[in-house]
């Protein structure tokens, strides 16, 4: 890791990364892609020091309090936030001026946060995400080498909604000839109703590539999986999307299970839910 000082921390969209790169080692990582323009090397994690000041000096001069997104490009709970601790100063701080948090992440560390996000949650609104992808704990550890395995994650999801915390699961990518199965799709399903979440992110059962993450995820595919090479060369090529042939029936089933447990699961629907603010009346004890 190195330390910079960035000039800037929330985006026009109320995004921010405190970190900018990532130790997870997702072999699929989009956030690798060269259209991000990043200087150095992506597990040389830039640690944005002065992240805290710089959203507390943007928070400080909003008129209108709304959610705070972060996660979407690197994760706020890699193994150095126990030494750096951004992520909780940054959310001391949204809890501190009223605001409300959207936070992604792959990580159980986000439960070294629990108060805070509870705190917010009491004040407005906190909507924990956590991303799953496959059941099979030995496919996870090649997928997903640098994080906690799916169970560890739904585990934490269940505590943060038992927690009073709203949450939402992405079951997203799914690479095809992989994890794209009907019993892994049930699967995770599961675990995402038993953990009660409100939502459920799923664009299609595949995954996306571009220049720069293509060739990390062709590599360590075709390592761990040398019996794809031919398959991936054959259907996707340089292809953008890589959508599973089993996308339309597995697509069938998560909404079909989704709408008869009442979770969410139209994309528009959620994303207009993480970027809703609770009206003045609607917040708890914040005033
Ligand atoms: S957690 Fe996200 S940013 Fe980090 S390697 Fe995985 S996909 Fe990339």
């Amino acid at each position: 890791m190195h330390t910079v000082q960035a000039r800037g921390i929330l985006s026009a969209e109320k995004c921010m990364n405190v970190y900018r790169g990532c130790t997870h080692g997702c072999i699929y990582c989009d956030s690798r892609s060269v259209c991000y323009g990043m200087d150095h090397p992506f597990e040389d994690v830039a640690v944005k020091e002065n992240a805290p000041e710089l959203l507390d000096r943007a928070l400080h001069g909003k008129k209108r309090r709304c959610m705070i997104h972060t996660g979407a490009m690197c994760d706020p709970y890699l193994p150095l936030e126990a030494q750096c601790r951004l992520t909780r100063r940054c959310n001391e701080i949204i809890a501190r001026r009223g605001f409300g948090l959207s936070i992604q992440t792959k990580s159980d560390g986000i439960l070294e946060d629990l108060d805070l996000l509870q705190r917010i949650a009491r004040q407005s609104k906190c909507v924990a995400q956590m991303t799953l992808t496959t059941c099979d704990e030995k496919l996870c550890k090649i997928l997903e080498p640098g994080v906690c395995g799916t169970r560890r994650r739904a585990r934490a999801l269940k505590q943060m909604t038992q927690a009073g915390i709203e949450t939402v699961a992405w079951i997203s990518p799914i690479l095809p000839f992989l994890n794209d199965t009907e019993e892994n799709l049930r699967g995770l399903l599961e675990f995402c109703f038993d953990a009660g979440v409100k939502g459920i992110l799923c664009w299609n059962m595949g995954v996306t590539l571009r220049e720069g993450s293509r060739e990390y995820f062709y590599q360590a595919l075709y390592r761990h999986f040398p019996g794809l090479k031919r398959e991936y060369a054959r259907q996707y090529g340089l292809a953008y999307e890589c959508v599973s042939p089993q996308s339309p029936r597995l697509m069938e089933i998560f909404h079909g299970e989704c709408e008869k447990r009442g979770v969410m699961h139209h994309v528009d629907e959620i994303f207009r839910y993480l970027h809703e603010f609770p009206a003045a009346g609607e917040q708890l004890s914040f005033f």
